[in-house]
């Protein structure tokens, strides 16, 4: 297993709509393996394939961690089947859009199918922070960021304090 670095907007290869996975096999399973590496190596709770440069329909996910448990998940090829007319308002954040929290609107509850690790298929039914965290995952492979649901003024500042940010990184 390793820790692969994570990619930051406004890399282009975040815009990439990621392959479907023909087969689940080995790599794949080693691929689950790196990003759950990864995801925890950078406090995340939720990891697309594409964030660290594999444009593969594969997310991890682990929303245990502040019970100090780990409860890794992974869904692959995953599909929303059917979502809620009722939305609801989180605060999301993004390991590829650091240190930025804004409120994003989405579907309150989903119903979703995905192959498992063992390339089962599915089926979940998710509210919450998991059906928040799935939408905002899944989005990853349709090359969207959170970013992207904001007001045009609500983003542009956002991508202002991002690049001040990185910036900043670079001189300190
Ligand atoms: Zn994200």
């Amino acid at each position: 297993m390793s820790v692969r670095p994570i990619l930051t907007a406004p890399d282009p290869r975040l815009k990439a709509v990621s392959a479907p996975v023909a087969r689940v096999d080995d790599d794949i399973r080693k691929l689950i393996a790196d990003m759950l590496e990864s995801m925890y190596a950078a406090e995340g709770i939720g990891l697309a394939a594409i964030q660290i440069g594999v444009p593969k329909r594969v997310l991890v996910m682990d929303l245990a961690q502040k019970e100090g448990r780990r409860e890794p998940r992974a869904f692959i090829n995953p599909k929303i089947l059917w979502a809620s007319e009722e939305t609801t308002s989180v605060q999301e954040g993004c390991l590829s859009v650091p240190d930025i929290w804004e409120e994003v609107d989405r579907p309150a509850r989903i119903r979703a199918e995905y192959l498992d690790r063992d390339g089962t298929l599915q089926i979940l039914e998710a509210d919450g922070l998991l059906a928040t965290c799935l939408q905002h995952e899944m989005d990853h492979l349709e090359g969207v960021l959170f970013l992207d649901h904001l007001s045009k003024l609500k983003r542009s500042i956002a991508l202002r304090k991002l690049q001040k940010a990185k910036r900043l990184e670079k001189a300190g």
